[in-house]
């Protein structure tokens, strides 16, 4: 709960949100954080604890845009992490923690919203990403894994 709350130092306060619909940006991290914290710790592995999280989705709930009433719901805090954990490993280590520091230094004390952060995900990394956000963030089928 520690690493969660403070991941949202950068991941909600310093990047703020445009618009609650992406909450996903804050909730999301910051429920990656608890995982990396996880395995940094000797606990379950970020991998792990993404199988667990994976075999216990409700898929036909989306973690972007989730609706008024779902804003806080686990779509958005575990699949929102699901999704982390899936840019991470599509665009390998170096990319994804470039990324993280990326995302934070250009909006540090800002806003940003999805489609920001996809197109900085695609700068950094260097591929295509639309497939993929649209598979894991608002599919509403399990994403091949
Ligand atoms: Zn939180």
């Amino acid at each position: 709960m520690v690493a969660h709350e403070v991941a949202h130092q950068w991941f909600g306060d310093s990047v703020a949100l445009t618009r609650w619909s992406d909450i996903w940006l804050n909730e999301g991290f910051a429920t990656y954080a608890e995982w990396l914290w996880s395995e940094h710790d000797g606990e379950e592995s970020a991998q792990q604890l993404f199988d667990m999280a994976y075999a216990g989705t409700d898929w036909r709930q989306p973690a972007g845009d989730p609706g008024p009433d779902r804003i806080f719901g686990s779509a958005v805090y575990e699949r929102g992490a699901l999704v982390v954990h899936a840019l991470r490993r599509k665009i390998g280590d170096d990319a994804f923690f470039r990324l993280l520091k990326t995302w934070t230094s250009e909006r540090r004390d800002g806003n940003g919203d999805t489609a920001q952060f996809i197109a900085t995900a695609e700068k950094v990394s260097g591929k295509d990403l639309d497939t993929f956000f649209t598979a894991w963030l608002t599919g509403t089928t399990a994403p091949p894994r």
